[in-house]
């Protein structure tokens, strides 16, 4: 393998990485409805306001007895208690079970003072009473022991248990286990609300017709739903055209927002004025990335009212949108959502096929993973073009070919970043 060479006029990923987050901050901490807070983090230890369970309550259908009183049962010599009431979830016990005696219980239900263990009704002989059967008295077959089907307050959490930790991702269970203490409110870091922009005279809007020499906008639709699955919140601002006025007005109407992700309008060949405009109402600075696809990128910060709003400008191409998102935006959102900048798995796999790379710079070759007799396989999803959306829909993950290896061949190993959080491998 030759050395290639090195491009002084490019910035590499990681600077050009770097150079963007140190200008993202975690945002500030609201309280949400617990049902909105799935995938945030927590900005607060909470703790349990009350025991869980809040009293002691029955595992089972059942009787509650006094287990003394059931030691010596056995289905030769069932022992008869007198039953006393029956108690239901969602109702309270009114009579103390003493010496002789026992309450129906059902699942949940509260736990009647005296009662020490509960025995299930398939060992008592109510499953064999038919109408004419003494309803009054239940036989106990088998002995109920100290604290069986017993399920005790505060066995889950106890008041002042630390039921969600600081700086936790909000799960499922860990929602569930909110609902639970009865708190309905958490304090976590709000998500970002990310403007989406494209630009180009030649898009047209999905759902609308085409004309010749005009293209379906898909790069609004595939950073929207990026964003998304961030669990930020993406709004979309429209097309701006090739021209001045179209840029100004896009521009100014995201920037109520927490970042701005625009699209195309940052390679050479463009008309100046999305540049331009850009320019004028902040900073933006672009940049020849050492990466195919995706070689070129803006950054910078749009000026408002009260401070900026930080701007990347990806590629146009749909693959080098979505390639440049997944180097630069998704840290930039992690980051501002209090999370870690990277929780990509990166894994070692053998090429099927072949990665080219002829002019030194770091490939990202789009490829299905895939595990074959306990090794794992990367083949390359098709053409690599930087317009081929569908190679880049096929994959599950990136292979990466390194600026300074001309190529590698099939059977050598690479690094491929997982895409697809679901893929078992490792
Ligand atoms: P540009 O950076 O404006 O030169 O665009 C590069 C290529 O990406 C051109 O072929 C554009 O037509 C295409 N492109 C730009 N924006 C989009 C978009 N939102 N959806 C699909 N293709 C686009
Ligand atoms: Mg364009």
């Amino acid at each position: 393998m030759r050395q290639n060479h090195y491009h002084a006029d490019m910035i590499s990923v990681e600077d050009a990485r770097e150079k963007i987050l140190e200008h993202f901050v975690t945002l500030d901490s609201k309280s949400v409805h617990i049902l909105d807070s799935m995938g945030l983090v927590v900005s607060e230890s909470i703790k349990s306001p009350l025991n869980i369970p809040p009293f002691n309550n029955s595992a089972m259908d059942g009787y509650a007895v006094i287990s003394e009183d059931t030691k010596l049962a056995s289905s030769d010599h069932v022992v008869n208690l007198k039953i006393l009431e029956t108690i239901k979830a969602g109702s309270v016990p009114s009579e103390k079970v003493i010496k002789g005696t026992a309450s129906r219980i059902m699942t949940g239900a509260p736990i009647p003072e005296g009662a020490d263990s509960i025995v299930p009704f398939e060992d008592t002989t109510e499953l064999d009473w038919n109408i004419n059967s003494d309803k009054s008295f239940v036989g106990i077959k088998y002995p109920g022991n100290v604290g069986a089907n017993f399920r005790e307050s505060g066995k889950d959490l106890s008041i002042g248990d630390v039921v969600v930790e600081n700086f936790s991702i909000l799960t499922p269970s860990l929602i569930g286990l909110l609902a639970s203490v009865g708190l309905e409110q958490v304090k976590v870091i709000r998500p970002p609300v990310v403007s989406i922009l494209s630009t180009g005279d030649e898009l047209v809007e999905p759902g609308l017709s085409i004309e010749p020499g005009q293209i379906f906008d898909s790069n609004t639709y595939s950073i929207y739903s990026s964003v998304l699955q961030l669990g930020a919140i993406p709004k979309i601002i429209g097309i701006a055209r090739d021209n001045r006025q179209s840029v100004i007005d896009m521009i100014e109407k995201s920037l109520n927002s927490d970042f701005v992700i625009s699209s195309a309008g940052v390679s050479k060949g463009d008309y100046d004025v999305v540049k331009d405009v850009m320019g004028e109402m902040g900073n933006l600075n672009f940049w020849s990335v050492n990466m195919r696809p995706a070689k070129p990128l803006a950054f910078g910060k749009l000026k408002t009212h009260k401070s900026f709003v930080p701007i990347i400008g990806l590629p146009g191409n749909p693959v080098s949108s979505l390639v440049a998102f997944e180097q630069f935006c998704r840290p930039a959102i992690r980051k501002m959502m209090g999370k870690t900048i990277n929780d990509r798995k990166i894994i070692r796999a053998k090429l099927v096929d072949s990665i080219e790379n002829y002019d030194s710079r770091r490939v990202y070759a789009r490829v299905i993973v895939e595990s074959k007799n306990g090794v794992n396989v990367a083949t390359t999803t098709g053409d690599q073009g930087s317009n081929i959306l569908t190679s880049m829909a096929k994959a599950n993950g990136l292979a990466i070919c390194p600026e300074n290896i001309e190529r590698v061949l099939p059977g050598e190993e690479v690094d491929v970043i997982l895409l697809d959080d679901s893929v078992d491998l490792s």
